[in-house]
């Protein structure tokens, strides 16, 4: 898989070579660093994304270099092996290992890419490489393409120029394969575990934590290891902040209780939202809001089509919330220009939808030029609309404020329509009522 990958770069940077010699061009990569949290304690390490698509390598420090047509065209740099370390942390793939099990056609300790580097570019055109991507690589990236400079001068072979392999990369990686699918399947089956679990064990009296527990034990009992992004798990008028994370305050009779999470596995994440009453049962004002977002969730996954575009979902979604604002007498006048006054703004201010994949907000454009991306088989998104009623909103009824409630389903286009892969997790509200707070019974 990961060796396919890389063929498929070659072969466009072949495609995109403009020279006679096909095989002009080379790119590098770059691992994440460890990051310092505290003495002697480091941030948990996760590999960069395209960085773990192209080797599956899952180690700090490492550079790789990609050459089409070389002898050698794909050589890691790895961390040594070091008998010290492997006693405290546990042993390193090493050169062997890069050799061995990562498909390394060369492999040298990270500490020789300084020497080793500029003779292995010496002839090479066009440099793929993302500048900014890591602060020690950049250096010896713009050493090298002031030295060619130089020796071009006194006639040796030109540098013609140094490409950003970023959109070839987020191209192939918003086009999910099979076996990408199958891990981000996986993921969303964690996460509905997770979720059902949280649904059982809420009830008033419980702290945000508590539940956030409930559900990461799910993830991590069922081999995730690690959440795609922290939980949100937000009770009452929290609801409304969007990125809420804080998961510390008790959880009181009448709340909502809105949780945004997703188990990552293989690298890939789920990303799922859900809205229930902590009691079990909505009240009227809390259950008209929540019919407006499913309805309009529902509108935005049913234009999730091939062939139809990345807005769309969302023009879809927006027309329902509109339609809902002035229902609840929020807003008032024609649906149209309301929509196109963008009315609904101070109570949906984000998006219905981004790329899902190996990160949460996955790569890959939204728009070319004047539209939005049309829609294939093969990419993922979430549609998440939700309504947002700030408790401090003078202009919205009393009864409603502080209502704050999102939805969000991750969905994937395929040839005849879509998958929703999350719609195991219900979203139904008599559902929800009947399955919150059930671990008690
Ligand atoms: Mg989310
Ligand atoms: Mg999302």
């Amino acid at each position: 898989m990961f060796a396919e990958r890389r063929v498929q770069l070659i072969e466009t940077m072949r495609a995109l070579s403009d020279s006679s010699d096909a095989d002009s061009s080379a790119a590098i990569f770059v691992s994440a660093r460890e990051t310092p949290r505290n003495s002697d304690v480091d941030y948990e390490f996760r590999q960069e994304s395209t960085f773990y698509y192209l080797t599956g390598f899952d180690e700090p420090d490492t550079v790789i270099l990609i050459r089409p047509g070389a002898e050698a065209p794909f050589i890691m740099f790895v961390r040594p092996h070091d008998p010290q370390m492997a006693i405290w942390v546990g042993a390193r793939a090493g050169t062997d290992g890069a050799l061995q099990h990562y498909g390394a056609d060369e492999a040298y300790p990270i500490d020789e890419l300084e020497a080793r580097l500029p003779p292995l570019l010496a002839q090479v055109e066009h440099l793929y490489y993302t500048l900014g991507s890591d602060d020690e690589v950049d250096t010896l990236v713009s050493e090298h393409v002031a030295n060619r400079r130089q020796q071009a001068q006194r006639g040796g072979p030109r540098l013609a120029d140094l490409r950003d392999p970023g959109p070839i990369l987020e191209q192939m990686r918003l086009l999910k394969s099979e076996s990408e699918v199958a891990s981000l399947t996986r993921a969303i089956a964690i996460t509905g575990h997770g979720f059902d679990a949280a649904f059982r064990l809420t009830r008033p009296g419980l702290h945000e934590y508590e539940v956030q527990a409930a559900l990461e034990a799910e993830f991590r009992r069922l081999g995730s290891p690690r959440n795609g992004y922290p939980s949100i798990v937000a009770a009452a008028h929290d609801s409304c902040i969007l990125h809420y994370t804080t998961n510390r305050k008790q959880i009181h009779d009448g709340d909502l209780l809105l949780i945004d999470a997703g188990a990552e596995v293989d690298y890939y994440t789920a990303d799922v939202t859900r809205t229930w009453p902590a009691n079990g049962r909505f009240t009227p004002e809390q259950r008209a809001v929540y019919d407006i977002v499913l309805e309009a969730e529902r509108a935005g996954i049913a234009a999730s089509q091939p062939g139809a575009h990345f807005d769309h979902p969302h023009n879809a979604a927006v027309r329902i919330l509109t339609q809902g604002l002035v229902d609840l007498k929020i807003l008032e006048g024609d649906i149209d220009a309301l929509i196109e006054d963008d009315a609904y703004r101070p109570f949906y201010m984000h998006s219905t939808s981004h790329w899902l994949g190996m990160d949460v907000h996955d790569v890959g454009r939204y728009r070319d030029s004047e539209d939005s991306v049309e829609l294939i088989p093969g990419m993922c998104f979430t549609v998440e609309p939700g309504l947002y009623l700030s408790p401090d909103d003078e202009n919205i009824p009393q009864p409603l404020r502080g209502i704050g409630i999102r939805i969000e389903d991750d969905i994937l286009i395929t040839a005849d329509g879509h998958n929703n892969l999350s719609e195991h997790i219900p979203t139904d509200p008599d559902a929800l009522e009947s399955i919150v707070g059930s671990s008690q019974n």
